[in-house]
């Protein structure tokens, strides 16, 4: 059965208050869209410091993609291995290459840009291990489309505010909230809820407290055990 849509008023509600709380957010990255899907290839379950140390390793030892997907992958796990799970992410990053080589004949992802969103998605995540938050950042930072990626903290995020049912993963997540969100606001929603996952509603221990949209929050609004009081002789 497919998942129930996002509570989509709440939606609107929660995008305003990050808004007021967060600022608005100017989109300042445009980074080529095949530099953006490799990027987020090594990016997944690591943190940004060692994707990064990753990725400018992997520009030092290769002038052109022609020659990491020529490469031995031994030779470039070597060069990814920070990012960790090389084992899996060399493979994956050399046959993403080759599909993408043998299906348009050059790396160059710009014609994204030029697709309708829900075929730029469906054209990525028919990639090999390509799936809809690595599309999302694709088409969000580097083709300056309405995508969606729904991290950790977004999806978190939106499950103990109720934007989204309670057994909805990640994944079917994306498409949800995506069409709840103004398609001008997408990027802002991205940023701002990742950034109040990081600041007030942590993985573990949230402050409720001093969070901005605990009005809206299910999570904050649900009766929970109280800890046993223990009095003296009782
Ligand atoms: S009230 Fe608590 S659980 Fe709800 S969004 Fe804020 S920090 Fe997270």
């Amino acid at each position: 059965m497919a998942p129930a849509a996002a509570n989509a008023a709440k939606v609107q509600l929660v995008n305003g208050r990050l808004h007021e709380v967060y600022g608005p957010r100017e989109r300042y990255s445009a980074r080529d869209p095949l530099e953006e899907l490799i990027l987020t290839i090594l990016s997944q379950n690591t943190s940004d410091r060692n994707s990064g140390r990753a990725w400018r390793i992997l520009q030092s030892r290769y002038r052109t993609w022609d020659e990491v997907l020529a490469a031995e992958t031994s030779e470039l796990y070597d060069a990814i291995k920070s990012a960790g799970l090389g084992n899996i992410k060399a493979p994956r990053i050399q046959n993403v290459l080759h599909e993408i080589l043998d299906r348009r004949g050059s790396f160059d992802l710009h014609f994204l840009r030029d697709l309708p969103l829900a075929e730029a998605k469906r054209w990525l995540t028919s990639l090999p291990g390509i799936g809809p938050k690595t599309a999302a950042c694709v088409l969000c930072f580097a083709c300056d489309m309405p995508a969606l990626p729904v991290d950790t903290h977004v999806h978190r995020v939106s499950l103990r505010l109720g934007l989204i049912g309670p057994k909805v993963g990640a994944d079917a997540a994306h498409d949800l909230l995506e069409q709840a969100v103004p398609p001008e606001d997408v990027y802002a929603f991205h940023v701002n809820m990742i950034l109040h996952g990081r600041q007030i509603c942590h993985a573990q221990r949230p402050e409720c407290g001093r969070c901005p949209l605990a009005d809206l929050c299910d999570y904050y609004a649900a009766p929970r055990a109280q800890p046993a009081v223990s009095t003296i002789g009782g």
